[in-house]
């Protein structure tokens, strides 16, 4: 039997418009599917009608599935000469766990590809018309989680003096940290903050607000995950689009 082969597939932000070409091509021939709870049903129109999909949860704060057993199932699939499909939220090599899957399976033995999606800093900051990179403000991006593993939290005074927009994932409920650990920092207080939560998709939200009220007006809007937070120059006076709060003292 010839074997397997395993693709690590980004689904994008929501929005199904937002799926690649090249992704629905694959769910359309995939035998197995490993869909996480971040990816729109309207994705999965795209799965083989005789497909098996296995959901996999990974939110945080609920049960998630171990990432052993998603490891596991990956590798036996592939080996039974089938192709499989593990399904992302936005790219799958970022901060999606892509590259501990991928790792795996190298070592496994298992070919593999990933195909990209639409990261969700990136559809955040388009939804709010923010560009990330401007040559007058920001010189470039960093991609930043505010819930990393014990002991490999970010360097934020080395950010805060970076000069570059942040994107931070993962902060709707940290964000009183990041606030304090930035202007702890010297980031000024009055820095411009862009929170989307579900970015691209109908029920998307905007706040627009400074990096000192940043923490209230989360709670004061109820703010939830999953969020988005760009902070920086780049998030000043942008093009106001649909579903944005605004902050009394950030007007
Ligand atoms: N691989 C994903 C990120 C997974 S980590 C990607 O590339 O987008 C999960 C975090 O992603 C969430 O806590 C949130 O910060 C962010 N996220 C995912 N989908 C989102 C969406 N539609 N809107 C805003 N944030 C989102």
């Amino acid at each position: 039997m010839t074997s397997g082969k395993v693709y690590l597939v980004g689904a994008g932000p929501g929005d199904p418009e937002l799926l690649t070409i090249k992704a629905a091509r694959v769910l359309g021939k995939a035998d197995v599917v490993l869909v996480d709870d971040l990816v729109s049903r309207a994705i999965l129109v795209y799965i083989r009608e005789d497909a098996r999909v296995v959901k996999v949860g990974k939110r945080g704060g609920c049960q998630s599935t171990p990432q052993a057993f998603i490891e596991r199932l990956l590798i036996a699939e592939a080996k039974a000469g089938r192709t499989v499909v593990r399904l992302k939220g936005g790219d799958p090599f970022i901060f999606g766990r892509g590259g501990e899957e991928a790792e795996t399976l190298e070592s496994a033995g298992v070919e593999w590809e990933v195909v990209n999606g639409i990261t969700s800093g990136l559809a955040a900051a388009s939804a709010a018309g923010v560009p990330l990179t401007h040559r007058e403000h920001s010189q470039g991006v960093v991609f930043v989680t505010a819930h990393a593993a014990a002991g490999k939290e970010p360097d934020w005074a080395a950010l805060a003096k970076s000069g570059m927009t942040l994107v931070v994932y993962m902060g709707a409920a940290r964000c009183e940290a990041v606030q304090c650990s930035l202007i702890a920092s010297g980031l000024p207080a009055t820095t411009p903050v862009v929170v989307v939560q579900d970015a691209s998709l109908p029920r998307e939200r905007q706040l627009r607000t400074i990096l000192s009220r940043l923490a209230d007006d989360v709670i004061a809007h109820e703010i939830e995950s999953p969020a988005i937070i760009v902070i920086g120059e780049v998030a000043r006076e942008q093009r106001v689009t649909r579903g944005s709060l605004h902050s009394a003292s950030a007007s």
